[in-house]
């Protein structure tokens, strides 16, 4: 299992970095993203922090700790130069938290977000056709989402990447112990979503593709 959307203390999270990825790898995880949510009051603050201690973690606990950000509710015209400036602090997965129809995200959000330097746009609602076509053209994966509420549009959210061949991944965005599922659970939630074993497997292979490209950025 890899989940490249997490949540720590710096953010809403429950879990400081050192029990959050000790108990991903208690649970199986090969390689987990911490990806607080971050806007231009505290990326500084977040992203060196968790960067000074992922690989130190990782090598502990044998498992993948990539350092990240998820950039929440930004202005959209923000969103690219924050994008760049999480990456220079040293994020290695850069999420922005998409137009999810359970918050009032601004409009453009996932338009800006496709338009950034980003790796994932998370939970995407209503995400339109022409968006996911940016997606599938600029090589950035769109979430399937395990977590209450963002989750409800996971069926659309599908149906636009399959009809405009944008890649997916399924992350749990996980806040506290009990949102790190199982691979059986997230299998359950994703044909929920209409997607087909081989598809589920496709968006396994996209999670391990970002961890890959992730680690060799280093
Ligand atoms: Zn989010
Ligand atoms: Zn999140």
């Amino acid at each position: 299992m890899i989940d490249l959307h997490t949540h720590t203390l710096f953010s809403d999270g429950e879990l400081i970095p050192a029990e959050l990825t000790r108990r991903a790898a208690a649970a199986g995880y090969r390689a987990i993203a911490l990806t607080d949510h971050g806007d231009a009051s505290n990326i500084d603050f977040i992203v060196p922090r968790i960067a000074r201690v992922a690989a130190s973690l990782g090598e502990a606990w044998g498992l993948t700790v990539l350092p990240g950000i998820e950039l929440t509710h930004v202005p959209p015209q923000q969103i690219a130069e924050l994008a760049r400036e999480a990456r220079k602090l040293g994020a290695r997965i850069v999420v922005c938290h998409g137009e999810t129809i359970v918050e009032p995200v601004a409009p453009g959000t996932n338009r800006a977000a496709l338009e950034a330097d980003i790796d994932i746009l998370s939970h995407p609602g209503l995400i339109s056709g022409a968006d996911a076509a940016i997606a599938a053209e600029r090589g950035i994966c769109l979430e399937i989402t395990t977590r209450k509420g963002h989750s409800l549009t996971n069926g659309h959210v599908v149906r636009m990447a399959q009809s405009h061949g944008a890649a997916l991944v399924i992350n749990n965005d996980c806040h506290a112990p009990g949102d790190l599922i199982s691979l059986a659970m997230a299998r359950n939630i994703a044909f929920g979503a209409g997607l087909s074993e081989r598809e589920f497997e496709l968006c396994r292979r996209h999670s391990e593709a970002l961890v890959k490209k992730a680690l060799a950025a280093k």
